[in-house]
């Protein structure tokens, strides 16, 4: 991809972020719409498409689906797998589940699209980062932390996953080899000793790629996950794809959503394939249903089931789980009911404090919180450019992926996409779903452009 020298002209399409979403979305409008490469500009850091998923280099941070899940075109279901048959030497990745590969390699498998489809490396391509954006008459203005600046017709925002921080104030000073607020690439599993007493704060599939690299090593310190509900992520099975089932088009309050879904879902076992495939069949027009509700009903069911979904979608590799099982029946890892309030340092130890008032000693805290606030939404909310979601911290965003201004109009030039939809439009996280709604946004986008 060519560096984008900063002209005056208006860019025709700028998308911020170069992750999953914004992969997926340039590889659909060059493939699929043939558009002319150089009207489309994407911002954000290289390499492009890894963001916060598949940028990490450690070799033992898995996929969390099955090869045939990640896929980027809906008419080639197999193609990472048929790469990855040729490319990939990992004889751990394959489960009677299914192969669930590195995601390192994943990222490979992006770069090697990304010389397949024709046109990407002709992409306008800045590596800088979006510090604030503006209306201007011609369109967006985009202000760059380099101090650049630019003018977008089109915009679309694809800033994804922001990195977690803290639940709590952490006092300054700390070592970070000690404290770990962002463990995503696994770089921190470098500086743990075999015998460290680690915690991880937060239970979700981090902390799972956390226990299996620490298995791997044979890691022998106590491990202890602090989480609000002490239940792991289940194992994923070798579910079906199912035909999708068809959510009632009246569905209207929290209740009438509940009772389909757990109707519709029938048995309790997460555990089992069937129940796995129901509630994959269940996903899979779950958004259309989600986006019919208002925000109360909304706000209901995340506070009445938003954790427990949280485990139910996001099942663990088998490895992880099974590496958190072993450990677990031989008493080195242990789940503590809870959530943290403090930390501090005593000694040549870490103190965790609980809201209970407990406390647990610690060689390494690893915060396992997932993803924050992103800084330009923030500033985007606050200066009243954009509506919030039903978090307050996020974009409120219309199902044709049209941004929404502060008085809940669509913009005809903004639109999202990717992790940072959710709230707004249903479950669009994982890589699966991100990719089909790409597909439908170059829809919307690309005879703009004709
Ligand atoms: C650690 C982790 C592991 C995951 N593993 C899987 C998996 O195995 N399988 C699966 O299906 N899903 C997985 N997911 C889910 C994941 O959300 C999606 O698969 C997908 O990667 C999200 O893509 P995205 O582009 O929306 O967000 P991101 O990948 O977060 O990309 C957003 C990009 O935007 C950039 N950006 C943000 N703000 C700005 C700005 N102001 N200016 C310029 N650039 C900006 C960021 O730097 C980043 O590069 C994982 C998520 C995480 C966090």
């Amino acid at each position: 991809m060519s560096a984008q020298s900063l002209d005056s002209a208006a860019h025709p399409l700028v998308i911020i972020g170069s992750g999953f979403a914004s992969f997926c979305l340039a590889a659909h409008l060059l493939e699929t719409h043939a558009l002319k490469p150089t009207d489309i500009t994407i911002i954000g850091p290289p390499p492009f498409g890894y963001g916060a998923a598949y940028s990490c280099t450690h070799g033992d941070y898995r996929l969390n689906v099955r090869a045939q899940i990640m896929r980027i075109f809906a008419d080639q279901p197999d193609d990472f797998l048929s790469w990855a048959a040729t490319e990939i030497e990992d004889s751990e990745a394959h489960n009677p589940q299914g192969a669930f590969y590195r995601r390192s390699d994943f990222a490979r498998y992006l770069s090697h699209l990304s010389k397949r489809i024709k046109g990407f490396d002709k992409l306008n391509f800045i590596n800088s980062h979006v510090a604030s954006l503006g209306r201007q008459e011609k369109g967006w203005q985009l202000n760059l932390a380099s101090g650049d600046s630019l003018i977008a017709h089109q915009l679309v925002l694809a800033t994804g996953n922001p990195v977690p921080r803290w639940p709590c104030d952490i006092p300054a000073g700390l070592s970070a080899e000690k404290v770990v607020e962002i463990p995503w690439s696994g770089k921190w599993l470098e500086c743990v000793d075999i015998r460290d007493k680690v915690v991880f704060v937060g239970g979700g599939l981090t902390a799972m790629d956390g226990i299996y690299s620490l298995a791997k090593k044979g890691h022998m310190g106590r491990i202890e996950i602090v989480m609000p509900f002490p239940v792991l992520p289940p194992k994923q099975t070798d579910w079906k794809i199912e035909t999708p089932v068809r959510w009632p088009d009246d569905i209207s309050s929290a209740s009438q959503f509940l009772k389909f879904f757990s109707n519709t879902l029938g048995s309790r076992n997460w555990t089992d394939p069937a129940w796995q495939s129901r509630f994959e069949a269940l996903r899979i027009d779950l958004n259309s249903a989600w986006q019919g509700l208002d925000d109360t009903a909304k706000k209901q069911l995340l506070r009445h089931m938003g954790h427990w979904w949280q485990l139910a979608r996001f099942r663990s590799a088998p490895q992880n789980f099974d590496a958190a099982q072993a450990m677990i029946n031989k008493g080195q890892l242990h789940l503590i009911k809870g959530r943290v309030s403090g930390l501090k340092e005593q000694g040549s130890k870490l103190i965790v404090r609980l809201q209970d008032g407990g406390e647990l000693a610690a060689d390494k805290v690893v915060n396992c919180t997932g993803p924050a606030g992103c800084p330009l939404i923030a500033n985007l909310l606050e200066a009243e450019i954009i509506a919030p979601d039903i978090s307050q911290r996020g974009a409120r965003i219309a199902p044709d992926y049209k941004v929404l201004d502060s008085l809940k109009k669509p913009y005809d030039n903004l639109h999202a996409l990717g992790a940072m939809t959710a709230n707004s439009l249903g479950d669009v996280i994982g890589a699966g779903t991100i990719a089909k709604q790409a597909e439908k946004l170059a829809a919307i986008l690309a005879p703009l452009f004709r």
